[in-house]
């Protein structure tokens, strides 16, 4: 009994052995490619704002149920900010697997265009989306189906954008589309929505008109700015990012040749730049949900690879703050709209305590805290947002939440995925690996060379931080980097799997 119990053991390990190497395998070689991709991009969810969420809801997020997760450095390749990016380099890096430097929409740091995911998925007859609850014109949609030196230039970046053909376009950004004498932001007279409409697109205003269109072109906007924030938002008017994450799919998924689709929930990254922590937690549920259909569309189908990843962290966001082993959310949970689109807009020197105690729950406004509230008054000329920003930093210091900026940072974000190819996004990978793991997942590029930044010698080569130490053969990190079968020494020359004993 006894040797049959260890033959037992031993082919059980045996087993498992075999499974894990077929497992390795199956990533680098063997597996189909993925007929769909869903991108999901969480403007500024660091690590903090997934907590923050699910403290909220009291339950498990679904983005807390994926096998396969890892975490993504996000430096830009910019001399001035070296460490911390914004949305449009790491978008770049994310679309087009090409560091450049912050404000750079699709082009390198020599300003020329780079092609991105979704132009190369578009050459191969896939149908293609864009979702997002910021201006479809903004940086991180943007990256995706324009090129451009400069963020800003959106009157132009909505025309590059309109030039792709992308199949749904579904977010805010209206502004950008209709020329100054009816309310818009163009200068040059042209009205895109008129001209989308002879291109064939389906043109919707609201959530009515959204539901009712089932095929073919699709362009929606909702605001001529921004989405709402999710705690501010019309539900019989403005759809959900959930509602047009699932419009989108039922669209795209009718193209026989697959598609791809990036969702962001752009206003993450607003409501921790206004370090408005209550305003952070709905609008990552709404993105949570959003996943949730995307999960549900997958399920089952074996086709299809959804990644859920951020751009940057935003605020330095921390549970806990100020040397205090607390966090309090039930004060963040009585607050009632977002304080940057609402509350602020509400509040004047005069009327400080009676807006607390409406919009924010606050009935014992101290002293010092209102004489904050009237100093922000007064720097109001010269910083716009400074009275929201106090209003939050009042409600976060209440509440124990703890922020270390009013801009990015330059901390690691979450990644996670599902589907087939979904045991390459995990450990740390770059996030230029993200546009080269869609690539290899897609099969749009066979002989793509991966890790040219995360297994090459230096993690991040301009700062010159060494990721191996010693002799490459007996090193535990390119152990860790061969399972995504893509691991390359400083020259560039790739080891992959199949040539490793060479
Ligand atoms: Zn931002």
């Amino acid at each position: 009994m006894k040797k049959f119990l260890s033959f037992f053991i031993v082919l059980v390990i045996a087993v498992s052995f075999l499974a894990a190497t077929s497992h390795i395998y199956t990533v680098a070689e063997a597996a189909p490619p993925a007929k769909n991709v869903i991108l999901f991009i969480g403007d500024g969810m660091g690590y903090g704002h997934l907590t923050l969420g699910r403290i909220f809801k009291g339950n498990a997020l679904t983005m807390d149920g994926f096998t396969y997760n890892g975490t993504v450095s996000t430096y830009p390749n910019d001399p001035a900010e070296k460490w911390v990016t914004d949305s449009a380099a790491a978008g770049t890096a994310i679309a087009t697997g090409v560091k450049t430097y912050n404000a750079a929409i699709s082009v390198d740091v020599n300003k020329k265009p780079v092609e991105t995911i979704l132009e190369i998925a578009q050459k191969k007859g896939k149908a293609t989306g864009l979702v997002t609850t910021t201006r479809i014109t903004h940086a991180t949609p943007a990256v995706f189906a324009a090129h451009n030196a400069d963020r800003n230039a959106e009157n132009k970046i909505a025309v590059d954008i309109l030039n792709h053909k992308v199949d749904v376009l579904l977010g805010g950004g209206k502004q950008h589309f209709i020329p100054k004498e009816q309310g818009g932001k163009r200068e040059d007279d042209r009205n895109l929505i008129t001209e989308a409409k002879k291109m064939g697109y389906t043109v919707v205003e609201n959530k009515d008109e959204m539901l009712k269109v089932t095929e073919g072109k699709l362009l929606g906007f909702f605001k001529m700015s921004h989405l709402s924030y999710e705690m501010d938002r019309d539900p019989k008017r403005e759809p959900s990012l959930a509602d047009m994450t699932k419009k989108a799919i039922e669209i795209l998924s009718k193209d026989k040749d697959g598609f791809f689709l990036m969702v962001e929930g752009g206003r993450i990254d607003h409501a921790a730049h206004t370090h408005d922590g209550a305003a952070v937690a709905r609008d990552v549920l709404a993105f949570d949900e959003a996943v949730k259909i995307a999960l549900d569309f997958a399920k089952d189908r074996k086709n299809t690879l959804v990644i859920v990843t951020a751009d940057h962290e935003t605020g330095g966001l921390s549970i806990g703050g100020y040397g205090q082993y607390n966090f309090k959310p039930e004060i963040l949970k009585r607050q009632k709209n977002s304080i940057a689109d609402v509350i602020a807009s509400k509040l004047t020197p005069d009327n400080i305590k009676q807006v607390f105690s409406q919009y924010l729950g606050i009935e014992d406004l101290t002293i010092d805290e209102m004489i904050l509230m009237l100093n922000a008054f007064k720097e109001k000329d010269k910083n716009p947002s400074a009275v929201a920003n106090m209003c939050a930093d009042i409600v976060s210091r209440r509440a124990l939440l703890g922020w270390t900026s009013t801009a990015h940072t330059g901390t690691d974000v979450p990644i996670m995925a599902y589907g087939p190819y979904a045991e390459a996004f995990t450990g740390h990978i770059d996030n230029t690996d993200i546009f080269k793991l869609m690539m290899q997942a897609m099969g749009l590029d066979k002989n793509i060379k991966m890790g040219s930044l995360s297994g090459s010698l230096f993690l991040y080569p301009s700062h010159r931080i060494k990721l191996f130490w010693g002799k490459k053969e007996s090193n535990e990190a390119l152990t860790l980097h061969l399972h995504k079968g893509c691991v390359s020494d400083t020259d560039g020359q790739t080891y992959s799997l199949s040539n490793k004993n060479k």
